[in-house]
Parts: C-alpha cells; structure tokens; sequence
C-alpha cells in the first residue's frame, strides 16, 4: 500500500522544536505528523478493507457524537520506540512483535487485524519523516503510538463497520523523573486489573481506565505504582498496571508470572527472558504469591524485583506495601541485576551492542 504524503501547511519551527525537545518528558510533546490508514468492512469496491493510507500534519480528529469508540470502547493500542544508532541511523526494536501483538488484542475486540508490514511501514514512515524531532539527551527516543478504534456512528451494539489506525509520535527523555532509584509499589487489595476471560492480555484502553483508581490509591498512599494479584484467589501476583515483573532469587534463578490470559504478554519481558537465558541464568515462568513474596524478601531468599516495559525499561521495585504491612526488597535501592539487563537491553536497542537474537530493526 501506498501512502499519500499531504503537505503540513504549518510545521513547528526549528527553534521552538528544539526548546521542546530539550527536556521533554513523557508523552506531552508531539511530532509535527501523524499516519492514518481507514478501514470498513464493506470488501467491494475501493473502500473495503483497509485504505488511503496516508502521512500528514498532526492534527485534532473530528468525531460524530455517536461514534462507536465512544460508547463500547473498542480501542486497542500499541507502544514502541525508535531510536538513534550511532551512525546517526535510526532502528525500532521487535516492531513486527507489536504488529502481532495489536492483532491478537484486535482479535480479542472484535476489530480488523491490520497487515503486519503495514504496521512496520506506518512506524518507519513516521519517524523517517519526523526523524528532526528525535531527542539526543541521555535516555531519549522517540516514542510511537500505534493505535485502532472503532470510528462508525452507530449506537446499536455489534462490532463497528469502521475504524480508523493511526501512528502518533512523542520525543521522550527516561519515564520515571531522574533520581527515582527504585520505585515503591502498593498491593491493591480490593481492585483486580483482570480476571480468567476477560480483556487482561489485550492492550486495550479499559484496562487503563480501570487501573487508574487503583493507581491513584497508591499514589494517595505515598507509592508509585501499583500491583495487581489474580482476581480469583488474590494471591498470586500478576503486574503492574503497564509492566510486567521478575523476580531474582540469591540463588541465580529467577521467576516471572506466566503468561495465561490476565498478564499482558509484554515485549520487554519476553527479552528480558532471552537476555537472562543468554547469561546462563534458570527463568521460570511460574506462579509467585504475595506472602511468598513477603517471606522471600525477608529471609534475603529474594534479592531483586523489577518492573519492565517499553516506556521505562527496567525499573528496580525497593518497597512493597502489602496486605500485612510493608516489606524492603534487598537494599531497597536498585539492586545489580536491573542494571545489568538495563544496559544491555538499551544497548541493543541503541547499537551500542551485539543484537544476538536479530531484533532491531534498521530504518
Ligand atoms: C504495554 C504493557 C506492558 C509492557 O509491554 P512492553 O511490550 O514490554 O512494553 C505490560 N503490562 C501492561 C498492562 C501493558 O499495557
């Protein structure tokens, strides 16, 4: 497929560009362009499937009031980065994971898988054109916002006719503020993110949205995140609510909870297992409960725990709140093993280091 190119009549100019892209932050500075590609279920004729791709300014959507998304929420995202090699090259890491991943949480919300390669092209075409907006500072990259909702009118409840996919771009610097040496995390207790056949292992904005009370209890309570156990005996710890975690045993070993429908299958934690596996080190995939978790940490059976995602890598947990009061995790500070596999995991991604498994994905 093609994408047309619609001139940008008013892009940012150089100066406020790089005032932006400075000290960016996370997620609130936007590139000047935006890839969007239609779709309608009608297959005849030039409208059906997917259609008129096309790279243009960045820019508001217009919305009828009744507009599918709005009402049910069939919406599905994705999120990656590209980054700088130093050759000055720009390179996506595992995109045709995020590909098959957006098509399996689709498959789960009843939406249009999109072509893989289309999804990849969309990506490299967005940040080829918006390569300008690339933030060199320590720890930067430009984040891509892939994502999918349900654009027909219709109040009716079935699956929309219509959706529209659409790549966004945000130049980021590190996603937890500098000085964050380990993050401190609450164990909800009366709030699940998911439960057996729900939505839990679709990247879809509900879960977001039903993890933001949860969320802002822990925040009340002077943590930064929270995490979430299994919804049935709410014991069994599952993530965070946008990371996965890993648990690191004195003995070399390490757990991380297996993938069954409730966990998001992350990209960084599939790594993660590679990168372990590579240094010689046992990875299961296991269930871990949270009084284990508990006696684990205070016996020094467990040294390290960590969360890991695209948007913040790999972030060291140093204090649990849980059920029965709050527990220290090793030192309490970033323990060596997150260090290890940040850097390596970030070497990959920004060519510094051999790439083993094949996958960055040169632009
Ligand atoms: C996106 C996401 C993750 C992390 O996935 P990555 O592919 O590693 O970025 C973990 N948990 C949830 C709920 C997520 O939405």
């Amino acid at each position: 497929m093609d994408f047309a190119q619609l001139p940008h009549p008013a892009p940012v100019p150089g100066e406020s560009r790089a005032q932006a892209i400075a000290d960016p932050g996370f997620g609130s500075v936007f590139t000047d362009h935006m890839v969007t590609i239609d779709y309608h279920a009608d297959h005849s004729g030039d409208l059906g499937g997917w259609h008129d791709a096309r790279i243009g300014p960045r820019e508001a959507l217009s919305l009828d009031p009744a507009c599918a998304v709005l009402h049910y929420a069939q919406e599905i995202f994705e999120g990656l980065k590209a980054y700088r090699h130093p050759d000055g090259s720009f390179a996506l890491f595992r995109p045709y994971e995020n590909a098959r991943r957006l098509n399996q949480s689709a498959e789960r919300l009843a939406m249009p898988t999109l072509p893989e390669d289309l999804f990849v092209e969309a990506c490299r075409q967005l940040v080829l054109k918006d390569r300008d907006w690339f933030p060199d500072i320590e720890g930067g990259s430009l984040y891509l916002r892939p994502f999918m909702f349900a654009s027909e009118a219709f109040l009716g409840v079935r699956p929309a006719r219509e959706y529209k996919f659409i790549v966004i771009a945000s130049p980021v610097g590190n996603y937890f503020k500098s000085g964050v040496p380990a993050v401190s995390i609450w164990v909800s207790q009366d709030y699940v993110r998911a439960a057996p056949g729900g939505t839990g292992a679709a990247k879809t904005g509900g879960n977001y949205a039903a993890s933001l009370v949860p969320q802002a209890e822990a925040i009340a309570k002077g943590h930064d995140q929270v995490v979430f156990l299994d919804a049935v005996e709410r014991r069994w710890i599952e993530e965070l609510g946008g990371m996965n975690l890993f648990f690191a045993f004195a003995d070399g070993s390490v757990i991380t909870p297996p993938l069954g429908g409730t966990i998001l299958p992350g990209i960084t934690r599939d790594s993660l297992i590679a990168l372990l596996r590579d240094e010689g080190l046992t990875v299961r995939e296991e269930r871990y409960a949270i009084d284990q978790w508990r006696a684990d940490a205070e016996s020094g059976r467990l040294v390290e725990t960590l969360a890991c995602g695209t948007a913040a890598v790999v972030t060291p947990v140093g204090k649990v709140a849980g059920p029965d009061g709050g527990f220290t995790i090793g030192s309490g500070g970033p323990g060596q093993l997150a260090g290890k596999l940040r850097d390596r995991l970030v070497g990959i991604q920004k060519g510094t280091q051999p790439d083993p498994h094949g996958w960055v994905v040169r632009l």
